[in-house]
């Protein structure tokens, strides 16, 4: 592909990186229904192959047995529906892949090199010809580094455990606020240090705290960005 058929093709994509709780998932959902753009949810698919891993009892230690794991998965994103659904092997997982195991064990399966390329590529390959808001952690610095538009989602460590706290009880779990926030720092430690695409801005993104704002307030402000 010619270089400025490329670019062009990164005119049309925004990325959305942060840690957990830094309300990235809700807003690009938002931004992406204002704009009239696909929303890509990349964590959701480190967390299908964490999913997948575990049922086909691949150890996370085994990084050629992931990697041909991720060669043969069907992944299948509904987008019909808001929020989208995933599907593996046309199985309805959008319910499967959330909770709190999946949470570390997609964080885990993710520091892996044959499941990072294998997602990459396919993300990739996913955004071909799209015009899309890609949310994840490394969307700005690997996956689309020539992206026209790139966003980081901060928020203070009390209000991303909060979100995640409340989303929990929502869901009907029984948690203590300390467990989450435990979990999450535990996971944002993991995914910060991790030697391969770790969870960082993109020197060339634009960083928004979200502490004090809510989603739609934070989508206004992307908007005000966006030429
Ligand atoms: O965003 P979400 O919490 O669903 O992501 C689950 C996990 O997947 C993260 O903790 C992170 O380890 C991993 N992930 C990643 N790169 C992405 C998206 C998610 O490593 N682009």
């Amino acid at each position: 592909m010619s270089r400025f058929i490329r670019m062009r093709e990164m005119d049309n994509i925004i990325t959305i990186d942060g840690p957990g709780g830094s309300g990235k998932s809700t807003v690009s959902r938002m931004l992406a229904g204002k704009i009239n753009s696909l929303y890509l949810d990349t964590g959701a698919m480190y967390r299908a192959v964490a999913l997948a891993a575990k049922r086909h009892g691949i150890d996370f230690g085994d990084g050629p047995g992931l990697g041909g794991l991720c060669k043969m998965l069907d992944l299948r994103f509904d987008t019909n529906e808001d929020p989208p659904r995933l599907f593996l092997d046309n199985q309805d997982i959008s319910m499967a892949i959330r909770g709190p195991e999946m949470d570390m064990l997609s964080s885990e399966v993710s520091a892996v090199k044959e499941v990072r390329e294998a997602m990459v590529s396919l993300q990739r390959k996913m955004a071909k010809g799209a015009k899309l808001v890609a949310e994840g952690r490394d969307m700005g610095t690997v996956v689309f580094p020539e992206a026209r538009y790139k966003f980081f989602l901060t928020a203070s460590p009390e209000t991303r455990a909060e979100r995640r706290y409340r989303e929990r009880v929502e869901r009907g779990e029984s948690v203590s606020r300390n467990t989450v926030g435990e979990a999450l720092k535990k996971r944002d430690r993991q995914d910060e240090t991790r030697s391969i695409s770790p969870l960082r801005p993109a020197s060339d993104a634009i960083l928004i705290d979200s502490t004090r704002l809510d989603p739609w307030e934070v989508v206004e402000e992307i908007v005000t960005h966006l030429v």
